[in-house]
């Protein structure tokens, strides 16, 4: 059991974390007739319900030392230890955060470590990401008992997997996202245990959706107080402004998806690309590329989605603007390609969607060699 921040009792400062601590522990442990010792609920406000209680299981346990009034609990006191003591084996570690109601279970220290051994060692992210986000979890785990690990799909996400999320989940196509580069975790409280005010347990998920429906503000302190660690030094990390549960390594106002991704497939693939404009409305990256053409001109190929399926935008107008050198054909015989000649055929333009296709694929596999772009 967390000791108190400050003494619980009549005249006492009586803080809802400090009152709802004791209401848990009084809820939690039986008196003599096997009741609880706590009728009420566990809300966080003292009265007399409270109180009651309090002089109950100080006439059974003993109250606090003199000369601390009857009914007061000091933190660390005579009746906090007794509290504590008395708790069940699997309800000993009550915990609260401050300024909230909501009692939760603290974890052994043996989940925190586990949980971060799995993502200091995860070969799909990047390796100074993920020691720093392991160093997050174990400094979580000993501020608050809370344990972080990430979704069942939170880490390193290939493009196919991106490109089978959808907006609203996510607006990042293939190869926009941070999580298709190991630089981005979804990292949640899966396992969280706490208490309804009736005290019976509930087991949340890595979204705490059951906190969410309960309490919202409860939920919001812990995203607040796992944030409060990972957004300073020495972890440093960056959150996004609406999705909660995401971290990553760069800060996203000073990243351009679009302009990295271009980088990087002109870095990994064999064409030069470009972002061609963004659409607002559609929260979209058109792209271009000079298709490894002779004129150096870039032309408009489409959206990362249209590009990874296959479907890129590009005419045989744009081809041939391009430059674009048709490939010798396969088992011909060996020498210089020849350059693309009007007209542009319907099998051209296939061969152009493979091969931007395959840029895209190549940047999949070169996943870390990726960098930031501004
Ligand atoms: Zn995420």
């Amino acid at each position: 059991m967390q000791t108190l921040a400050q003494a619980v009792g009549p005249g006492q400062s009586n803080a809802r974390h400090d009152v709802a601590l004791v209401q848990a522990a009084l809820k939690l442990i039986g008196g003599p007739q096997g009741r609880p010792y706590l009728g009420g609920r566990i809300d966080g406000g003292y009265g007399p319900i409270t109180e009651g209680a309090i002089g109950v299981f100080q006439a059974d346990h003993g109250g606090d030392a003199a000369p601390i009034a009857p009914l007061v609990i000091t933190p660390g006191g005579n009746t906090q230890t007794n509290l504590a003591r008395l708790l069940p084996a699997d309800r000993r570690d009550l915990r609260v955060l401050q300024g909230q109601r909501v009692v939760y279970l603290g974890r052994p220290t043996s989940d925190a470590n586990a949980a971060a051994q799995a993502i200091r060692v995860d070969p799909n992210l990047r390796p100074a990401f993920r020691a720093r986000v392991a160093d997050l979890v174990q400094a979580m785990h000993r501020a608050h008992g809370l344990v972080l690990s990430m979704t069942p799909n939170g880490g390193r996400r290939t493009f196919a997997e991106q490109a089978l999320i959808l907006p609203p989940r996510s607006y990042a196509g293939p190869g926009e996202s941070n999580h298709n580069y190991g630089n981005a975790v979804d990292l949640g409280f899966n396992g969280t245990v706490w208490l309804q005010q009736d005290g019976h347990v509930e087991t949340d998920n890595h979204w705490l959706s059951a906190l969410e429906r309960h309490e919202a503000p409860a939920a919001t302190a812990m995203w607040d107080a796992r944030d409060t660690i990972a957004l300073r030094a020495p972890i440093g990390l960056f959150r996004l402004r609406f999705e909660r549960i995401h971290l990553q390594e760069f800060d996203q106002a000073t990243t351009s998806s679009g302009r990295s991704l271009a980088a990087h497939l002109t870095a990994v693939g064999a064409w030069n690309w470009q972002t061609s404009r963004y659409d607002r409305a559609a929260r979209d990256w058109h792209y271009a590329c000079d298709l490894g053409g002779t004129t150096g001109a870039f032309v408009a190929v489409g959206t990362t989605n249209q590009i990874w399926a296959g479907n890129a935008t590009v005419t045989a107008a744009e081809i041939q603007s391009a430059g674009w050198v048709r490939p010798a054909p396969l088992g011909g015989p060996p020498g210089t390609p020849r350059a693309a000649t009007p007209p542009i055929t319907p099998a051209d333009v296939a061969a152009v969607r493979a091969s931007l296709q395959a840029d895209f694929q190549a940047a999949d596999r070169g996943w870390a060699r990726w960098a930031p772009v501004p």
